[in-house]
C-alpha cells in the first residue's frame, strides 16, 4: 500500500448506531461549504481547521472497535461534507476494503460534479464505498438556496448518477417547520425519490435543536431560534407522503 494520505478531522464516535446498519466507528470530516440553517454540527464548518490524521493513523484507530461491529457495522464517514476531502477518503476506505470493512459515507454531495479531477477521483472512491447515505435538504431549489445557501442541482444530479450505477443509497431528508414541512414539497421530494432505483432505506429526520448551543458558542446568529421540532402528527404525515416504509431493501443486506 502507498504512503497513508492526510486528512482532518473534526472527531470520532466510537459506537456510532445511526449512521449506517449495525455499530460502527464514525468520523466527522472537518470543512463544509454549505450553511444549514438548522445544522447542529458548525464547529465542523471551518476547513483549515480540525485534526490532522492519517487514513492509516485513523484506520488503526477505527480497528480498535472492530470486535463490536458483528456482521453489519464497520466504518462511517461524516460531517462535516467529507467529500471535500476526497483523496483522504479514497485511501481510508482502500484500507478498509483491503481489511474486508464495511465502509459508508454520509454526504450532502454539495461538492459533487462531473468536472475533472473531481469525478474521476469520486469514481474511484465508488469502487471502495459499500453505501452512501446521502441528504436531500430541500427538493426546491431556491428554497434549498435559502435553507443551505447551496443549490440542490448538482445534489439531485448525484442521487440520479447514483441511481443509474446501481450504488446502494439511503436518503435522509430533515423535516424542518416553516422550511421543508410542506405537503407540496414533500410530495415532489416523494416522486423525486420514487424515480430512483437504489434506495435501500429513506429516512426522515425530524429536526431538533441539540445543537444550538453550538451556534451560541461560536457567535453566530440562529435563525430558527423561534421552530420548534416538528410534532408526531406531522412526521407520521412526512412518512406518509414519501411512503417510507416501502424502501426496505436495507433489511435484506
Ligand atoms: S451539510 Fe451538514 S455539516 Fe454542512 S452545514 Fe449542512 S448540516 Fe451542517
Amino acid at each position: 500500500m502507498s504512503e497513508p494520505v492526510v486528512g482532518y478531522i473534526h472527531s470520532t464516535e466510537s459506537f456510532g448506531s445511526v449512521d449506517g446498519p449495525g455499530v460502527r466507528f464514525v468520523t466527522f470530516m472537518q470543512g463544509c461549504r454549505m450553511r444549514c440553517e438548522f445544522c447542529h454540527n458548525p464547529d465542523t464548518w471551518n476547513i483549515g481547521g480540525g485534526k490532522k490524521i492519517t487514513s492509516q493513523e485513523l484506520l488503526e484507530e477505527a480497528l480498535r472497535y472492530r470486535a463490536f461491529w458483528g456482521k453489519k457495522g464497520g466504518v462511517t464517514v461524516s460531517g462535516g461534507e467529507p467529500l471535500l476531502q476526497v483523496d483522504f477518503l479514497i485511501d481510508f476506505f482502500k484500507r478498509c476494503k483491503a481489511m474486508g470493512i464495511h465502509t459508508t459515507l454520509d454526504s450532502c454531495g454539495m461538492p459533487f460534479t462531473y468536472d475533472e479531477p473531481f469525478f474521476s477521483k469520486f469514481e474511484e472512491l465508488l469502487e471502495y464505498t459499500d453505501l452512501i447515505l446521502l441528504d436531500i435538504k430541500h427538493i426546491d431549489d431556491e428554497q434549498h438556496k435559502k435553507l443551505t445557501a447551496w443549490t440542490n442541482k448538482n445534489i439531485l444530479q448525484l442521487a440520479e448518477y447514483l441511481s443509474e450505477k446501481g450504488q446502494p443509497v439511503w436518503i435522509r431528508h430533515v423535516l424542518v417547520p416553516e422550511r421543508s414541512d410542506y405537503d407540496e414539497y414533500l410530495e415532489r421530494l416523494s416522486e423525486f425519490v420514487a424515480g430512483l432505483k437504489n434506495v435501500l432505506k429513506f429516512e426522515v429526520l425530524p429536526y431538533h435543536r441539540l445543537g444550538v448551543y453550538k451556534w451560541k458558542n461560536l457567535g453566530i446568529p440562529y435563525k430558527l431560534e423561534h421552530i420548534e421540532p416538528p410534532t408526531k402528527e406531522r412526521v407520521a404525515n412526512a412518512n406518509r407522503i414519501l411512503r417510507t416504509q416501502e424502501y426496505k431493501g436495507y433489511l435484506e443486506v
